[in-house]
C-alpha cells in the first residue's frame, strides 16, 4: 500500500479551499502508486475537452484580433512552472492546466483551433509589457485583475477566484499565516501581487524574489527560505507534487481574481472574451475544464466569480 500523505493540520479553512486541497492530495496519492512512480502529470489527453472553434468569426473592431487572422497564429502568454493551471511538459512540449483550457476555450470563440495556438511563456513581472509591445495577443496565467493593472492591459474576466496563501516545509511547525512571517525569508515572483501584498502589509519580512514559483519552491526545499507565497491555487499544486515534504498552511488572505489579460486599448477583444466566458460558463465548457485540470479526482467545481464587464476604456 503506497504512502498515503496527511492533510496540513487542520485550522479553519474555507471549504472550497479544503476541497482543492483534497483533490490535489488525491492526485499525489494516484502518482505514488509504486516507488520511483513517475510525478502527476494531470489528466491523459483523451480526458480533455474539445472546444468547438467558432465558424466564420470576426471581429474587425479589434486590432490584435486582425493582426492574429492575418498572421493564422493567436499567441498566447502564461505560465510553464505552475501545476495543475500552467504546465508544460519539458519532453514534449505539451502544455496543460486550467488556464491553458481556459486559454484554448477563449481561442476557439475567436476562431483559432488549439492547433493554430502559440503558447510563450511570460514571467509574472513582464506580463504588461508583452501585452504593450505585440509580444503576446492575450494573457492567460494566474493573472490577478487589479486597478493599477487596469492602467496598463485590459482584461476579460475573472474567470476564477483565488487567494494569497503560504508554503512551507512539512518540517516548519512555526508559520500559521502571515503574522507569523516576521524576520522570516519569504520568497514570490517579481512583480506579483502576493510580492507586493508582503511588501506593503508585512515589513518586518526578509523578502525575496524570483522570477518564477518554481525557483522559490527549489529554495523552499534547500532551506534558502522559510516560506514561498502567492496564490493558493499555484501553492497547493506544488504541495500535491511533494506531499511529504511541502504543505500549505493557514488559511486565505487575499482575494486573487483571475483576468485574461489583453492590450489596453483593444475594448472589442476584451467584450468579445467576456462574452465567450460567459457562454463557456452557461454550456458548460467552463466545468469540464476545471474538472479536467484543477478538479480531475471528481471533486465538483466552484461557481465561477461574476464577469466585471467594465466600460471601454
Ligand atoms: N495572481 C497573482 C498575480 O497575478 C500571483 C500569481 C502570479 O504571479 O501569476 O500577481
Amino acid at each position: 500500500m503506497p504512502h498515503l500523505p496527511t492533510p496540513p493540520p487542520g485550522r479553519a479553512r474555507p471549504v472550497r479551499l479544503a476541497a482543492l486541497l483534497l483533490v490535489l492530495l488525491a492526485l499525489a496519492a494516484a502518482a505514488c502508486g509504486r516507488p520511483g512512480s513517475p510525478p502527476v502529470k494531470g489528466p491523459r489527453a483523451g480526458d480533455l475537452p474539445a472546444y468547438p472553434v467558432a465558424r466564420g468569426f470576426s471581429l474587425p473592431a479589434s486590432p490584435t484580433w486582425r493582426a492574429a487572422e492575418r498572421r493564422g497564429r493567436l499567441v498566447v502568454g502564461g505560465k510553464e512552472d505552475q501545476p495543475y493551471l500552467g504546465e508544460r511538459d519539458p519532453a514534449t512540449g505539451v502544455r496543460r492546466g486550467f488556464d491553458i483550457e481556459i486559454a484554448k476555450m477563449m481561442a476557439a470563440a475567436l476562431g483559432f483551433p488549439a492547433r493554430a495556438v502559440d503558447f510563450v511563456t511570460i514571467a509574472s513581472a513582464n506580463r504588461e509589457t508583452a501585452l504593450q509591445n505585440g509580444q503576446i495577443d492575450l494573457y492567460v496565467g494566474s493573472y490577478t485583475i487589479n486597478a493599477k493593472r487596469k492602467q496598463q492591459v485590459g482584461f476579460a474576466g475573472p474567470y476564477y477566484m483565488a487567494g494569497q496563501s503560504l508554503l512551507v516545509r512539512r518540517d516548519e511547525h512555526g508559520i500559521h499565516g502571515p503574522q507569523d512571517l516576521a524576520g522570516k525569508r519569504v520568497c514570490s515572483a517579481a512583480g506579483s501581487t502576493p510580492y507586493q501584498r508582503i511588501q506593503a502589509d508585512f515589513p518586518q519580512v526578509v523578502l525575496v524574489a524570483y522570477d518564477t514559483y518554481s525557483a522559490c519552491v527549489d529554495n523552499l526545499l534547500t532551506y534558502q527560505v522559510d516560506a514561498v507565497t502567492t496564490d493558493d491555487a499555484i501553492l497547493l499544486g506544488y504541495a500535491a507534487k511533494a506531499p511529504d515534504q511541502l504543505k500549505v498552511v493557514g488559511r486565505p488572505f487575499s482575494k486573487e481574481p483571475y483576468g485574461i489579460g489583453v492590450p489596453r486599448s483593444d475594448n472589442a477583444l476584451r467584450f468579445a472574451l467576456d462574452d465567450a466566458l460567459a457562454a463557456d460558463e452557461r454550456n458548460g465548457a467552463w466545468r469540464k475544464a476545471y474538472q479536467a485540470t484543477l478538479g480531475v479526482s471528481g471533486m465538483p467545481p466552484p461557481s465561477p466569480p461574476p464577469i466585471d464587464r467594465y466600460p471601454a476604456t
